[in-house]
């Protein structure tokens, strides 16, 4: 990194700042050649029911190496991705390869293999985006039931226009699916919009799962979102659950479901359908 003799700092801001937009711009361009190239992938994390144990439901996640065979993290390119608008292709091939996965597995169960495949939605997509032609296209050209498809959104997406987003989510729910609030607790302190628009399902967000039993705060926290679930009629999956009596202890405070990697890590589409043939049968 250059440095000036005078204005030593404010150069090496510029710099990092250039460098940062240089990282991006080929962030950017590697990524939209992955899009157009077929080089993203689809990972698998099973959601379990949290009383049973028993595979629910798969959280489809994207997972992109770059043709120089380095794995680049969603917490990278995600906000790239939204930045720059290829959220939405991105988003189209997601929502088209978990369906074609779902029918897969259904072929290979030779019946409705008995899980759903959650699909994470950005708000830009949802802003910028046809989202209820996508789904129903990407349904339609796999022969896939809307109810087999939950569509995760997070509190972000009710910021700007709430009412034309609750429009949206009405059209989706006129499609058969389920609608999850992701990293529940995060986002958005007007909890209004839970008594207005048509969610189905709260994921506790992982920051209060973790450590919870050691952190009266977290559980209290925790306790309030199982009981304001409850009260609406919502159903709930706590995130990031890595042991056993993190499992129990959500469970006794009346959680329906998890997802963590006491469970599995999210998995490539061949060994989360062996996980499920194997755990559920
Ligand atoms: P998310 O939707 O909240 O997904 C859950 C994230 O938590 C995943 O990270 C998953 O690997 C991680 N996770 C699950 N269980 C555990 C656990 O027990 N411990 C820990 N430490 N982590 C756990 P991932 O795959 O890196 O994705 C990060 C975020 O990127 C996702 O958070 C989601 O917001 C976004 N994302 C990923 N794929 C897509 C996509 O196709 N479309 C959109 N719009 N966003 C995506
Ligand atoms: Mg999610
Ligand atoms: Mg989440
Ligand atoms: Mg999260």
């Amino acid at each position: 990194m250059k440095r000036a003799k005078k204005s030593g700092r404010t150069e090496v801001y510029q710099t990092r700042a250039f460098d940062l937009a240089r990282q991006q711009f080929s962030i950017e361009t590697e990524l939209r050649r992955a899009i157009d190239g077929g080089d993203l992938t689809l990972c698998f994390q099973p959601i379990c029911d949290l009383a049973t144990g028993r595979i629910t439901s798969f959280e489809a996640l994207t997972r992109w190496t770059t043709e120089h065979g380095v794995p680049i993290s969603p917490a990278e390119f995600i906000p790239v991705a939204e930045e720059s608008g290829l959220i939405v292709p991105l988003g189209r091939w997601a929502m088209d390869c978990a369906a074609r996965t779902l029918a897969a597995w259904d072929r290979a169960a030779g019946d409705d293999c008995g899980v759903s495949i959650a699909v994470n939605l950005s708000a830009i997509q949802l802003h910028r985006d046809q989202i209820a032609p996508m789904v129903e296209a990407a349904l339609a050209a796999h022969g896939v039931e809307g109810r087999r498809i939950t569509l995760e959104l997070t509190e972000s997406a009710l910021v700007t226009d709430p009412d034309r987003i609750a429009r949206t989510m009405h059209a989706l729910k006129g499609l058969g699916t389920t609608l999850a609030m992701d990293d529940f607790g995060t986002g958005y302190s007007n909890l209004a919009y839970l008594q207005k628009l048509p969610i189905d399902v709260l994921k506790i967000d992982r920051s209060f799962v973790t450590g919870m039993l050691a952190d009266r705060d977290k559980i209290a926290i925790v306790r309030a979102i199982l009981s304001l679930a409850q009260a609406l009629g919502m159903r709930t999956t706590a995130e990031g659950i890595e042991t056993n009596e993190l499992a129990q202890t959500l469970a006794a405070l009346g959680c329906s479901y998890g997802q963590g990697f006491l469970y599995a890590r999210p998995l490539p589409a061949e060994a989360a359908y062996s996980l499920l043939a194997d755990r559920n049968d």
